[in-house]
């Protein structure tokens, strides 16, 4: 087990992506702070499947795009876990519209949750794992942060945004042992990506491996780069994509 006796705090741990690597990581041993938006059945949920995979596991409220309340859940982390080893920031919304009609608070929206929700999370972990000199960053960007998206503006400058934190951060915490990096997923099947045909997938052309990825084979990699098999990798991005953006 790679991750034996690590805690791993997750944001948007109750559905998709986001569970998919809670529930690796408890495989591997880790402890899981489940952080969620809305809807804490689902999270519990989580928790219990992790619990018995015989790590602990508690879910958390938490609004990440709140920089106050990010700061009361990672506080609120530390003192039921004893520490945090792992940050991923997962959590992440979409609203598309084309610039032209692209409403102000959309725009803000989406930058609030995707970008300055990852930073709330690094900023006040970041102590935790300066004192231990040690720590893993892994923030889920996306293709469309590399490629652009037409009707994507918000969502593609969020996650190109958070590849620049990403390397920021690897750069500032490289010389304590920290290791902070991005993983860039293309079409993953979850809720986000639920209105695409899957049958039917225009986009399955575009992917040389010609379908959609699964939560699972995001998961794997977020495994890797928790763990110390990755310790000399930092301010990398690495897509989960199907080769859709090479
Ligand atoms: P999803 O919609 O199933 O999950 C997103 C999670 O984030 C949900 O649990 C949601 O409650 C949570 N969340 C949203 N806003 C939040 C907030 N303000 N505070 C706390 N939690 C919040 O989608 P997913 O596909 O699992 O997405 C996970 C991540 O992967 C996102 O960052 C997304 O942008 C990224 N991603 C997904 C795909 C894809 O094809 N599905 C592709 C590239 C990147």
């Amino acid at each position: 087990m790679s991750l034996k006796g690590k805690t791993a705090l997750i944001t948007g741990a109750g559905r998709g992506i986001g569970r998919a690597i809670a529930l690796a990581f408890a495989k591997e041993g880790a402890n899981i702070a489940a952080i969620y938006a809305g809807n804490a059945q689902a999270a519990q949920e989580v928790c219990q499947q992790a619990i018995q995979l015989g790590v602990q596991a508690k879910a958390y409220q938490c609004d990440v795009s709140s920089f106050d309340l990010a700061k009361q859940t990672v506080q609120a982390v530390q003192k039921d876990f004893g520490g945090i080893d792992i940050l991923v920031n997962n959590a992440g919304i979409t609203r598309d519209g084309l610039v032209y009609t692209m409403k102000e608070a959309d725009f803000n929206a989406v930058l609030d949750t995707n970008l300055k929700g990852a930073f709330h999370f690094i900023k006040h972990c970041y102590p935790i794992f300066v004192k231990k000199r040690a720590g893993k960053i892994i923030n889920i960007s996306s293709v469309s942060g590399l490629m652009g998206n037409g009707g994507q503006a918000n969502y593609a400058a969020s996650k190109a945004g958070l590849i620049g934190l990403t390397k920021s951060v690897a750069r500032e915490l490289a010389g304590r042992g920290i290791c902070c990096n991005a993983i860039a997923p293309g079409f993953i099947e979850t809720d986000m990506t639920a209105a695409i045909d899957k049958e039917d997938n225009p986009l399955a052309g575009l992917i040389p491996l010609r379908r959609m990825g699964k939560p699972e084979e995001v998961a794997q990699l977020a495994v890797f780069l928790a763990g110390s098999g990755s310790d000399y990798i930092t301010g990398e991005v690495i897509r989960v994509d199907g080769g859709l953006a090479m």
